[in-house]
């Protein structure tokens, strides 16, 4: 699996498409509703421009190329060594971190980890990856560093603070945040990135943890594009696509944006799922029927069956899914744009977070209704 993975890595220098200002009558089908799909035409200007617009006023300018990559099982030839960064640095390995990372050591990276609690880096470390006692130091051995915390507060703590990765950064370095946070956060990271020299790139993802592990993740990247080209290689073995979207903080945004469709149609599925039981239905027969029909989604498939045994193993927790929520409608309320169904489900997923429900999967939003149901009997 690592060895056809690390075969594949290459395949982006040939099987990347860059969409740029075509008209959308000239791509490829394929392509083009790919790109459309990530939202990738309404990205607006941030941080410094969010203003009510027109989605169709949108500029397609080559500040939103969006580069897209997709793998082929036939890809044959490998990325040579010397193609890629000679040390790469990680901080943060938790749910999400640890798989990239060992992705990344399988590949035959030089890899060198820090995390809080440390007792985490032990699994990478028995695979080869070198530890270092601070962000500072991690940053400061590394060429790239790549950092994946838990919101804006540890990401700006990780970067910036006390032996924060920014002390051990200098010109020809690189940091690659992958964390999802806001864009104001990520502004700040970059400004003290590049306040050394340093270059910066922001690469929050989608996907969830069999994605991480499998090497299968989408990076929504903005910021410094030949640290985009540098960073690439190694995107390539940690994800299945990456999309550059321009200047700091398009990324944040696209990342919030996603999410934020993601928690309330995931709030949506829950009352669909109790709905159906309360009126005699076999909620496990609605899985079944949506997973057929126009609405089918691989969340609904994935995480439905075990949402009906009211069992939420953790892949995304759900206080992040919360933070997220939160997150966006920060964003949305930055350009003045309503979003009262994002609303309503942050209030859910505020509810779980009451009831105990942080560190389960975000699935676990269902329970917040049970609750409710239950108190109107
Ligand atoms: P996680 O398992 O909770 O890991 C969070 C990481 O942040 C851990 O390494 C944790 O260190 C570290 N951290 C938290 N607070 C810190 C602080 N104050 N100082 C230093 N380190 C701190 O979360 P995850 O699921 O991997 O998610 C990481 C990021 O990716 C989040 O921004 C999340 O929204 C995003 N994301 C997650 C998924 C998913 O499905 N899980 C998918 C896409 C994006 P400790 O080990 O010491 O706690």
């Amino acid at each position: 699996m690592e060895m056809a993975k690390t075969l594949m890595v290459n395949a982006y220098c040939r099987n990347r498409l860059s969409f740029s200002a075509i008209p959308k009558s000239s791509k490829s089908k394929f392509s083009f509703s790919k790109a459309m799909a990530s939202g990738s035409s309404f990205c607006p200007p941030v941080p410094t421009q969010f203003r009510c617009r027109p989605i169709s006023s949108f500029p397609i300018s080559s500040q939103y190329l969006v580069s897209f990559k997709c793998f082929s099982a036939k890809a044959s030839s490998s990325t040579p060594k010397d193609e890629l960064p000679a040390c790469i640095g990680f901080l943060g390995l938790g749910i999400m971190g640890s798989p990239m990372a060992q992705n990344l050591i399988k590949a035959g990276c030089d890899v060198t980890v820090w995390n809080r609690t440390k007792s985490k880096c032990d699994p990478v470390i028995s695979l080869g990856a070198k530890y270092k006692s601070s962000p500072e130091e991690v940053a400061a051995s590394c060429d790239v560093t790549f950092a994946m915390l838990a919101d804006p507060d540890s990401a700006v703590e990780v970067a910036c603070g006390n032996h924060g990765a920014a002390g051990g950064m200098s010109p020809g370095k690189g940091y690659v945040d992958i964390s999802t946070v806001d864009v104001a956060t990520s502004t700040l990271i970059s400004s003290r990135m590049k306040s050394t020299g340093a270059l910066y790139l922001e690469a929050p993802v989608s996907g969830s943890k069999k994605p991480a592990e499998d090497g299968q993740l989408i990076f929504l990247t903005a910021g410094d594009k030949s640290l985009y080209e540098t960073a690439a290689p190694l995107l390539d073995i940690m994800g299945k696509s990456r999309f550059y979207l321009g200047d700091v903080g398009n990324g944040a945004a696209m990342k919030l944006v996603v999410n934020m469709i993601m928690g309330s149609m995931m709030a949506s599925f829950s009352e669909g799922l109790l709905l159906s039981e309360k009126v005699g239905l076999d909620p496990s027969v609605l899985v079944e029927v949506i997973s057929q029909g126009a609405i089918s989604s691989p969340m609904y498939s994935m995480k439905g069956p075990s949402m009906v045994q009211s069992l939420y193993p953790t892949a995304f927790p759900l206080k992040h899914q919360q933070k997220d929520l939160r997150l966006a409608l920060g964003l949305a309320e930055s350009v003045s744009q309503p979003t009262p169904i994002a609303a309503a489900a942050n209030e859910l997923y505020k509810v779980a977070k009451s009831r105990g429900l942080s560190n389960q999967d975000f699935s676990a939003v269902i329970e917040a209704l049970k609750v409710k149901l239950e108190q109107e009997k």
